[in-house]
């Protein structure tokens, strides 16, 4: 058997691939293909910071940086947390390449085999397998909004290390209440658990306001917060992410990221520090053009008879549930590709299955044009007419 059974044994797709390729095939054929699969902004990455990575390369910044990353970029994401209230050192800012290498990081960082860690469902794959990966165990807490306190706590052994929270969620876009994040931290204080806090989607928010658990006096020393230039300022491609971890495992996140990878990459590093100047005003217009997009995807649902979805108050997805048709995700987001030209990621990869995730990520008028085929497709299957 070739490869690992380690690797051969994780899930990660849930569908994702099957509905892309087919998307893919389809558009080659000729079809017409809305696209509300991609998880990823559909801007160009800001121009200070593209001609400052240019000069970074031409000044030939083209060697390993120092593990942790340049402490420009450090102390600039320090700031950038401090403006979210959370109070810390910039040498306890780790930069890797992307968010997914900080939470591998810090599941390494933290893990022994055998160990616990709740994730509050539907959730971003990767927590799941990444977890797997350390040896350690992940489970499921199911989740419609804040996070189930209760069921939390019902689920904590002696072997639970960790709960990671994401706010706003991939794939729901729900934004975690204060309250609850008092309530989690409490629960963390009583039980001796770590938190991690996946916020790299914390500057899209059109309803409420984005409050991390790490701001809460105290809670450093118990919650790593994960975030990412890929979002915020259109850069998933330059992977540059990072961990703000609590002071006492800052040796432990830079040996496991140097482990991983050594460092980020050089000149992606300085053309962040740069595009992070000006990170205000470019998430306040992408903030400005996604909330009209959102609007339009939520009219859609509306007219959708029987169709149940919470709006998003963040993040760039909306997650409807498509289960009073009787038919899984995956045959749902299959219909709607075949009949309608309409590309969507089924639930089950969240690990939802009966739901479905739209990414807004594409133009107003593709946007629009996307949801009247939508609401076609779900009134043909909703009813059994054309
Ligand atoms: N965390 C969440 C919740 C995400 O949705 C994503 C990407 O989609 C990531 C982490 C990884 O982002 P990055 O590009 O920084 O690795």
């Amino acid at each position: 058997m070739l490869g690992s059974e380690r690797i051969r044994t994780l899930s990660y797709e849930g569908g994702i691939r099957e509905i892309s390729e087919r998307a893919a095939s389809m558009e080659k054929a000729g079809r017409d293909i809305v696209h509300f699969e991609i998880g990823q902004p559909d801007s160009d990455s800001p121009q200070n910071a593209k001609d400052a990575a240019i000069d970074a390369l031409r000044r030939g910044k083209v060697a390993y940086t120092p593990r942790a990353g340049i402490s420009e970029l450090r102390k600039a994401l320090a700031d950038l947390e401090e403006t979210h209230g959370i109070h810390s050192s910039w040498e306890d800012v780790v930069v890797t390449c992307g968010a997914v290498e900080a939470l591998m990081t810090v599941f390494l960082a933290v893990l022994d085999p055998g160990d616990e860690v709740l994730i509050p469902t539907p959730a971003f794959p990767a927590y799941f397998d990444q977890v797997r990966l350390c040896s350690a165990v992940p489970i499921s807490v199911p989740t419609a909004g804040d996070p189930d306190i209760d069921a939390i706590e019902k689920l904590v052994t002696d072997r639970t290390r960790l709960v990671v929270l994401n706010s706003p969620c991939n794939p729901t876009g729900h934004v975690i209440s204060p309250e609850c994040n008092a309530r989690l931290f409490d629960l963390a204080e009583r039980r001796g658990l770590l938190l991690v806090s996946d916020e790299c989607y914390a500057d899209f928010i059109y309803e409420g306001r984005h409050e991390s658990i790490a701001a809460i006096p105290d809670a450093r020393n118990r919650v790593f917060v994960v975030s990412s230039l890929s979002k915020p300022l259109s850069m998933t491609g330059w992977r540059i992410g990072y961990v703000l971890c609590p002071p006492a495992f800052r040796s432990f996140i830079t040996k496991a990221h140097q482990i991983l990878t050594t460092c980020a990459c050089s000149f992606a590093q300085a053309g962040a520090v740069t595009g992070l100047s000006s990170l205000k005003e470019t998430t306040s217009s992408m903030t400005a053009e996604y909330r009209e997009r959102r609007r339009l995807v939520l009219d859609g649902l509306s007219a959708c008879d029987g169709l149940k979805f919470i709006p998003p108050s963040g993040a760039f997805y909306a997650f409807p549930d498509i289960s009073a048709l009787g038919i899984s995700s995956m045959e749902f987001c299959a219909e709607l590709l075949e009949k309608e030209g309409v590309a969507m990621v089924p639930g089950d990869a969240f690990g939802a299955p009966g739901h479905v995730r739209i990414a807004y990520t594409t133009s107003k008028e593709r946007i629009r044009d996307g949801m009247i085929r939508f609401v076609k497709g779900w009134n043909r299957l909703a009813t059994g007419r054309e």
